[in-house]
């Protein structure tokens, strides 16, 4: 028999770990509810994982088997099932995050003393750590050069579901429920889970958006991005699967524009894998600076600030609207993703650290390489990341990306009845022109050009510049 360890890969289709198992038969399929790993989850990534492990279920029943549901240890609850099981071989996809990599050093030890086999499959990403490097053999640093081999390199197929026979006729424990793993509901609309709703959407996705992605994508309020990204953060979808469609858009591109478009939405998903290999080879990045400065950076400290900037209430509509589509969907546009980041680092000068955690509290799709990466990218103090001293503007920012302030009245029911213009300048209105304009709506927090200013200092002081 053979135990297969589900973890973020919560599929049967595309899934090669779960294939490498079912080569060999009798699969028994567990996963296991960590509690190191939930100290660190929100409940929306909770609600969308149980969810997740619900459909996964279903699959298993499907085929005349089941999901093993158990709460603990790895370490421990593996070899335990093993010996309960008569496994052979516990196999499971690698994942490339230092407290995962900890973990996985952990279980494969204690299998070691159980004397039980085991193998970890290549599977999340198309090109693994280490297997695209620069010619000197080191891990890029800068994106650019990573996309070009990225891009290039042929890439693996998708690999089918295991059929029943493959697996073993198991039954499992009820799921707990939300509450049995200490969290409450949350206050998001949280997406639909599995593998299904996933290939709804990258069919829908595929149908259209790709083809205006490149011109849409930093328009929030266009809805020309995949919202695959909770998908990919689980693998409720194959990463190959998801490359295959993009490949078929491609063949039915009707222009150079086209494809080109396919192409941008590709060298996203290169991103993804650009910053797990950050993370794989730089896993202190989750908590420190991937940059070194001479001097340690000064970030404020105001709670005050911070707690305007968490609730959505700094007087700067695009960052409020973004700060409040997070609570209200557990999730944020890419564009305004990097608006809030800049915001909270170069206008109230925080520590990146803070809007990290908030993140990764709140976001359904958190993955630790891409909300570090994003959130490093956005504070300058990352791989390949913003100049410090190129520092959005965030109200020419709103009036490019959402002119009509569609996306921000949306989110910020206070500023419907004002007009575009009158949302765009709210920094700029006089006092009696915002009372008049939005009466709740709050007063901007800060001062963007003198903050502006100041970041600039806060970095070069860091940087020991004269
Ligand atoms: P699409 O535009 O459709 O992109 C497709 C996929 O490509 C995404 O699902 C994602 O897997 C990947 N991708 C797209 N943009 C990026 C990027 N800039 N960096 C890395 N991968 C990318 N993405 C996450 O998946 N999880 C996070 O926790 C996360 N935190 C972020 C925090 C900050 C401060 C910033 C600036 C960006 C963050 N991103 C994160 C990247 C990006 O914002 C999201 O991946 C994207 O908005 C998800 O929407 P989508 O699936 O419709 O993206």
């Amino acid at each position: 028999m053979q135990l297969f360890w589900h973890r973020r890969d919560l599929r049967v289709a595309d899934n090669r770990g779960l294939a490498t198992a079912a080569d060999a038969g009798d699969v028994v399929p567990v996963f296991v509810f960590d509690d190191a790993v939930l100290a660190h989850a929100g409940a929306s990534r909770v609600r969308f994982m149980l969810d997740a492990l619900e459909r996964l279920r279903e699959s298993y029943r499907e085929r005349d088997s089941d999901l093993l549901v158990v709460r603990g240890d790895p370490s421990e609850e593996l070899p335990r099932l093993a010996a309960e099981y008569g496994v052979e071989r516990v196999v499971w996809n690698k994942d490339y995050s230092g407290l995962a990599r900890e973990r996985d050093a952990r279980v494969r030890q204690s299998l070691n003393e159980a004397d039980v086999a085991r193998e970890s499959v290549h599977d999340a990403i198309h090109h693994e750590p280490g297997s695209i490097t620069t010619n000197a053999g080191d891990p890029y640093s800068v994106y650019t050069y990573f996309w070009k081999k990225w891009r290039d390199r042929e890439k693996e197929a998708s690999v089918p579901a295991p059929d029943a026979d493959a697996l073993a006729d198991v039954s499992g424990e009820a799921m707990p429920t939300i509450e049995d793993l200490g969290f409450e509901e949350p206050a998001a609309t949280v997406q639909e889970a599995g593998t299904e709703a996933a290939r709804d959407r990258l069919a829908a996705f595929c149908e259209d958006g790709i083809f205006r992605y490149a011109e849409d994508r930093d328009y929030p309020e266009r809805d020309a991005t995949s919202r695959l990204s909770t998908d990919l953060k689980w693998g409720t979808i194959g990463i190959r699967e998801v490359y295959e469609a993009t490949e078929r858009a491609a063949g039915d591109a009707d222009d150079g524009d086209e494809s080109e478009s396919v192409e941008e939405f590709q060298s996203q998903l290169a991103w993804r894998e650009f910053y797990t290999h950050v993370l794989f080879f730089n896993p202190h990045v989750v908590t420190e600076n991937y940059k070194e400065y001479e001097n340690d950076i000064a970030w404020r400290t105001d709670d005050e600030e911070l707690r305007a900037w968490k609730d959505g209430e700094t007087g700067y509509p695009i960052v409020d609207a973004g700060m409040r589509e997070l609570r209200e969907e557990a999730y944020m546009h890419n564009r305004v993703r990097m608006i809030v980041a800049s915001f909270l680092t170069k206008d109230l000068l925080q520590d990146w650290r803070e809007g990290y955690a908030h993140f990764r509290e709140y976001l359904s799709d958190h993955d630790t390489g891409n909300d570090n990466g994003g959130w490093q990218w956005a504070a300058s103090t990352g791989t390949d990341a913003q100049p410090y001293f190129r520092i959005f503007n965030p109200t020419t920012q709103g009036e490019r990306y959402d002119p009509d302030a569609t996306y921000i009245k949306k989110f910020v029911p206070e500023l419907r009845d004002a007009s575009a213009e009158e949302i765009h300048d709210w920094p700029e209105l006089s006092p009696v022109e915002r009372e008049k304009a939005a009466p709740d709506y709050p007063e901007p927090v800060v001062d963007h050009s003198e903050r502006r200013e100041a970041a600039i200092s806060m970095f070069e002081d860091a940087r020991g510049d004269d």
